[in-house]
């Protein structure tokens, strides 16, 4: 009750709207990545996830955060991690959605969409919530490194494709669905894992192939209630890439022991551990020394992820953001009124589409590498490309969405609650999974290969004529990389062929209006370092209308 004032002028949550039907760049980028898709289930499961029921799971899942729970009372260790209820409603939902390692099922494969599909479904599902799709994220990526180990993964295939979740300690066999991890970095170098001083030591063989006892540690360890991880420890010849399951196939636990929880600043729905394992048994996965390519077929996997997570959530930033500003009122009119709120919006909104364009088009050479060549040089390219550039504008969006929310913005229950969650998730796609300076390393070391340079060439040819700042660059990036004989200028490099790429593909995908604004600020100079510095030429009638999320 409000006894000395009357409140008004606090805008209405965005609740209960289809996050697919209302999202119109999403929708023309599938049409163009993948035309045969029918979409109806994505329309559902935009209904689902944006509804009142699911976003207060996703609230009580960040509120009531994982709570390791090392030892049982009687002081036996159990390593467990206890999670709320809303947790577990999210993951039921975000499996039965297919989003962990369904797209690898036979039926999925066969559609030829299967991860284009997949990838729209994971950018909704993102917008309820998206640190519970650590462990989701890993379980989909797992399967093209898992597959060099025929007998584990013919065993573990079945649970890994299934639409079930079942969160119970307890041998894979006797599970309708399991989820898996990776543990990578150590306390001494996450980047360079060739430091790695975990020691995984021969133990015979069996019907998994070689077989080994793990002792070291992981330094980041997340979602350790998966049932299985791949991991990578030194064996006597070098680093390797090993199956660790939880539960070993004799019924006992394997001896993995969480140390303590990460108190991280976001992601906070998701456990990420510390561990040891202390004669740990695990399985050789691929080749002996090999390792580190080994475990990059699952990180390219997950890199693609990071891009969708982060272009989802600039997604759900920006619609936070028009649904405030149209409703609440500043100096006579509305905010969205505002010319220069109305720059500012716009802005946003371009960089959104751009970034949902880039991680579709990336989501699409998933599907077709194996089959088509020029796929396959593209998702060499982009994979790096669209982690660096989308996950690095990430944040700086993030806190110009919150501020079109003004202090509502920056306090954890206004801005309908969310857009603080937003702030604090955004710069973990940018860090794990490949920081930004490894990924402009990596895509130098692509484009440098001698198929690169006609690729890109060819992805961009259908924009050419178009806009001449497009032309300039496109026609200047084959010398740059010819002559770029030191990294020190690979992140330039990277921006560069980002923002040629997305103009080429907003050429294709959205209105003209879309495509000029971008070329004319992010390719002609006539931009600032803010966002809201679009040209006074602009349509922002034509693009803010695009971007309302209803
Ligand atoms: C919430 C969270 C969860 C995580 N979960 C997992 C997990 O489940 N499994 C796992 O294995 N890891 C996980 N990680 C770890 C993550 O992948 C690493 O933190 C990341 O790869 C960076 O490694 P590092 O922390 O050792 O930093 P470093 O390798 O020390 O890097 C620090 C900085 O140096 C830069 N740098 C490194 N080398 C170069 C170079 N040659 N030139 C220029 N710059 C360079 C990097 O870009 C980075 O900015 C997680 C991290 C976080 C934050």
């Amino acid at each position: 009750m409000n006894t000395t004032h009357e409140v008004f002028n606090q805008p209405e949550p965005l609740v209960d709207v289809n996050l697919f039907d209302g999202n119109r760049p999403m929708q023309d980028a599938l049409k163009f990545n993948a035309p045969a898709l029918v979409t109806t289930h994505l329309s559902a499961l935009g209904q689902q996830v944006g509804s009142a029921e699911m976003q207060q799971h996703a609230r009580l899942a960040n509120v009531f955060t994982p709570q390791l729970k090392s030892h049982s009372r009687f002081g036996h260790r159990i390593d467990q991690v206890e999670f709320h209820p809303s947790y577990h409603a999210l993951m039921t939902a975000a499996t039965a959605s297919g989003l962990h390692g369904t797209p690898f099922s036979d039926a999925e494969q066969a559609s030829g969409t299967a991860h284009v599909n997949r990838a729209a479904a994971f950018m909704l599902f993102t917008e309820l919530e998206p640190s519970i799709l650590c462990p989701i994220s890993m379980t989909y990526a797992v399967t093209p490194a898992l597959k060099d180990n025929p007998a584990i993964y013919a065993d573990w295939a079945p649970q890994l494709t299934s639409r079930a979740y079942d969160p119970a300690l307890r041998l894979w066999k006797d599970k309708p669905g399991v989820t898996m991890g990776m543990g990578m970095t150590e306390k001494q170098g996450g980047s360079d894992v060739r430091a790695n001083t975990t020691q995984a030591v021969p133990d015979g063989s069996d019907a998994w192939g070689p077989r080994f006892t793990v002792t070291g540690h992981k330094w980041f360890f997340s979602a350790p209630m998966c049932d299985a991880f791949l991991i990578l420890a030194q064996t006597p010849s070098g680093l390797s890439c090993l199956f660790l399951p939880r539960v070993l196939p004799d019924g006992s636990l394997n001896q993995l022991f969480i140390q303590r929880l990460k108190d991280k600043l976001g992601n906070k729905a998701n456990a990420s551990a510390e561990v040891e394992f202390a004669g740990a048994t695990a399985w050789l996965v691929g080749e002996e020394g090999r390792g580190v390519p080994q475990i990059l077929a699952m990180g390219t996997m997950t890199r693609l992820d990071c891009a969708l997570g982060t272009s989802a959530l600039m997604r759900h930033a920006l619609s936070l953001a028009l649904n405030h500003t149209s409703q609440r009122s500043a100096f006579g009119k509305k905010l969205i009124e505002q010319p220069l709120m109305q720059n500012v919006l716009a802005d946003l909104a371009l960089e959104s589409e751009a970034a949902t364009a880039l991680a579709l088009r990336l989501a699409r050479s998933f599907d077709r590498a194996a089959t088509d060549e020029h796929e396959r040089v593209m998702q060499r390219l982009l994979t790096p490309v669209a982690k660096f550039w989308i996950c690095k504008r990430g944040s700086h969006f993030a806190q110009e969405a919150m501020e079109c929310l003004g202090g509502n913005g920056y306090v954890e229950e206004g801005g309908e609650g969310i857009m603080a969650r937003i702030y604090r998730e955004m710069p973990v796609n940018s860090i794990w999974e490949g920081a930004g300076n490894i990924m402009a390393l990596d895509l130098l070391r692509a484009l440098r290969k001698a198929d690169a340079a006609a690729a890109l060439a060819h992805e961009l040819a259908p924009a050419k004529g178009m806009h001449p700042a497009l032309d300039q660059l496109a026609a200047s990036l084959p010398t740059r990389v010819e002559l770029m004989a030191t990294e020190i200028e690979a992140r330039r490099l990277a921006q560069d062929v980002a923002l040629a790429v997305q103009a080429a593909l907003l050429a294709q995908t959205a209105p003209p209006a879309v495509f000029a604004a971008f070329c004319d600020s992010r390719l002609d100079g006539h931009w600032g370092h803010s966002f809201g510095s679009l040209g006074a030429g602009t349509d922002f009638a034509t693009i803010i209308a695009r971007a309302q999320p209803r």
